[in-house]
């Protein structure tokens, strides 16, 4: 069984004097049999250094280094403490028009400095409404998620567009269907997709995690928003410790 993962996303959030919150937490979860992996915006990933949790970054550039004004690659990731890299999130294929293809190039740089790439799929509204959700998470799984993918350097989210942010969630059922579609996938192209570990992303809070944690294929959330302070994150992080 791979050890279940708690991560929260900061997404644009957060100033050094928010670093307690991250500090809090070590200190509660000292002792967790699950890994806590926060990502906090770039600038405050050096700040990190230290702490017992593990640190990942929100995005890389797929290349080492360069003409990218802005961007930062994975190897700058790694240099300032990170062990993780959010990749492919939806918000990032939004606003940045990132593809399958992009996605799968980070995840290789990535890979390349010893980062494990947590990389986000899932369907919009539209897509669940047409009923195209296990044919869309099939792309994106065969377009984003390279060849080389195995336990130690990948992690897959499962997030529906439509949960991040918005306090709607799919029902356990859903959230069952597409986890147990994803593991069937992985175990089919992967030698090690038994132990690659899925998670359940949007709009987790304290009093939905012990339900989602119960559902089969879940190894743990990726988390927006109730990751930003440390009494919300830790009783998920609680929740997960709790599960079986
Ligand atoms: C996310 O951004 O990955 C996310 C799941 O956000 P939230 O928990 O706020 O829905």
């Amino acid at each position: 069984m791979p050890r279940k993962l708690a991560a929260g996303n900061w997404k644009m959030n957060g100033l050094r004097a928010n670093l307690t919150e991250i500090e809090t937490l070590a200190e509660r979860h000292a002792d967790s049999q699950v890994d806590i992996l926060i990502c906090p915006p770039a600038p405050l990933i050096a700040s990190c250094q230290g702490t017992l949790l593990e640190i990942g970054g929100q995005d890389c550039h797929a290349a080492v280094s360069g003409a990218h004004t802005g961007d930062i690659s994975a190897q700058m990731l790694a240099d300032v403490g990170a062990t993780y890299v959010i990749i492919g999130h939806s918000e990032r294929r939004a606003d940045h028009g990132e593809t399958d293809a992009i996605v799968a190039a980070k995840s290789e740089a990535a890979y390349a400095t010893g980062l494990t790439a947590v990389i986000c799929l899932g369907e919009t509204l539209e897509e669940r409404e047409a009923g195209t959700t296990l044919s869309v998470i099939d792309t994106q799984l065969a377009g984003s998620v390279p060849d080389t993918a195995a336990a130690h350097n990948t992690v897959i989210a499962y997030e529906p567009v439509w949960a991040i942010g918005t306090g709607k969630v799919p029902t356990l059922d859903q959230i069952a269907e597409v986890h147990a579609h994803i593991r069937s996938r992985l175990v089919a192209r992967f030698s090690e997709g038994a132990k690659m570990r899925i998670l359940y992303g949007g709009s987790v809070k304290g009093s939905n995690a012990p339900d989602i944690f119960g559902v089969p294929h879940v190894d743990g959330a990726l988390v927006g928003g109730a990751s930003l302070k440390a009494d919300d994150f830790s009783e998920i992080i609680t929740a997960l410790e709790n599960s079986k």
